[in-house]
């Protein structure tokens, strides 16, 4: 039934804005067109279908994943660890005013203070999952718990135990964009930036084209196709509230740029800095690299909303690919096979369908593999019908 409301809802849209419509948005679907809007009209009374919505149709939505590598959902929901804290005041690169107020009070306040985007308004409009002290889990299903399959997982939906290393070549399996891409609205449309050569083969960029930003290097003019010479001259700020921040900065500057310029419907940005002084050992480092990409995701949010092509029609999905180990015995450095508790992740949505559940207290598990469907649920799409394997929409946080 609902099928068919949302068919006559296609109609409605098509035959009422065929004026001002994309040419994309026309050309795939003729059918629909051969009603004509009075006759439709009757339809409606007879069938006393609901007023039109006033928000944007799913057709016309946008997307923007962002992704901070192997960022603990322990500092996600608890910020700074007690057990680690001491480290922020020993460190002479480390604010000491700062190291006060996000070590003081409880969780709640201090992760507010670690990230005031992700604690007011994400979970004001949106909706967190993953708080395990809560009861509300999310784990990934791939047994790997490193880079490599858990982006394949977040993007393709399903396991694919073949992907079970980071040097793995070229992804065979279907990722969302791939879906995506089979609509018109957006082709060419799709863009990817991160600081990891592996990006273009997890995404698949060989197969699909999809322009993937990722060899940054300390010189900013060094990157793959198409080449970041047209960006020299950076006509956007961003913040840098970090005195640790290395590439990330470059992988912001150049995708707030590219957002900026070109208008791409679909948009992945992969942070590293997490992940990376997480390996160093360098906490204090590990949490300026969290404050930092909040303070990003906040700007990337403002930009969106300032932007008539984005506002109010843009859904923002903030992640990782893999947890940590716990701060015991400094397991908190590394993640893997060998450490189940690292197979621990966390989820914030944003934007027009997401249910403003704030932090879920739902007591349920849900799994990585569900990301990729909830998103194109989101987006009014059905990515389940492609495959099988594909894990469920976390249908909790979606508006009916
Ligand atoms: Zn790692």
């Amino acid at each position: 039934m609902r099928q068919i409301f949302a068919v006559l809802f296609i109609l409605f849209f098509l035959s009422t804005n065929a004026q001002t419509l994309p040419v994309e948005c026309t050309t795939a679907q003729t059918q629909p067109i051969l009603i004509s809007k009075n006759q439709y009209a009757q339809e409606v009374n007879a069938a006393q279908y609901p007023a039109v919505p006033q928000s944007p149709a799913p057709k016309e939505l946008k997307l923007v994943i962002v992704t901070l590598d192997g960022y603990r959902w322990q500092e996600q929901f608890g910020g700074v660890s007690k057990m680690l804290q001491k480290r922020l005041f020993k460190d002479p690169k480390f604010d000491k005013a700062f190291a006060s107020k996000i070590t003081q009070g409880t969780r709640e306040e201090k992760r507010k203070a670690l990230m005031p985007f992700m604690w007011s308004t994400v979970t004001e409009k949106g909706a967190i999952i993953g708080n395990r002290r809560q009861g509300n889990k999310l784990t990934v299903r791939n047994p790997y718990f490193f880079s490599y399959p858990g982006y394949s997982e977040l993007f393709c939906g399903y396991v694919d135990k073949k992907v079970n290393s980071n040097g793995h070549p070229d992804n065979q399996n279907l990722n969302l964009f791939d879906f995506l891409l089979q609509d018109d609205y957006y082709k060419n449309s799709i863009a990817a930036f991160g600081n990891w050569d592996a990006f273009p083969k997890i995404l698949n960029a060989n197969r699909n084209h999809i322009p993937v930003f990722y060899n940054y290097s300390s010189k900013p003019d060094v990157t793959s196709v198409p080449p970041l010479s047209n960006y020299e001259k950076f006509q956007t700020k961003v913040p840098i509230v970090s005195t640790y921040a290395e590439k990330d900065t470059v992988v912001y500057q150049h995708a707030k740029e590219y957002l900026v310029r070109n208008h791409p419907k679909a948009l992945f940005i992969g942070f590293d800095e997490t992940d990376h002084f997480g390996h160093t050992g360098n906490y204090p480092a590990y949490v300026m690299a969290a404050y930092q990409s909040d303070v990003w995701i906040n700007d990337l949010w403002n930009t969106l909303q300032a932007v008539p092509f984005y506002k109010d029609q843009t859904i923002l999905i903030v992640t990782c690919d893999h947890g940590r180990g716990p701060a015991a015995l400094e397991l908190w450095r590394t993640h893997g096979q060998g450490l189940p508790a690292s197979g621990q992740t966390w989820l914030a949505l944003l934007g027009p369908g997401v249910k403003a559940l704030g932090e879920s207290k739902q007591r349920k598990h849900y799994h990585h593999d569900q990301i990729a469907a909830t998103i194109i649920q989101l987006l009014g799409k059905d990515f389940n019908s492609t495959n099988p394997r594909i894990g469920k929409p976390i249908e909790y946080v979606i508006e009916k």
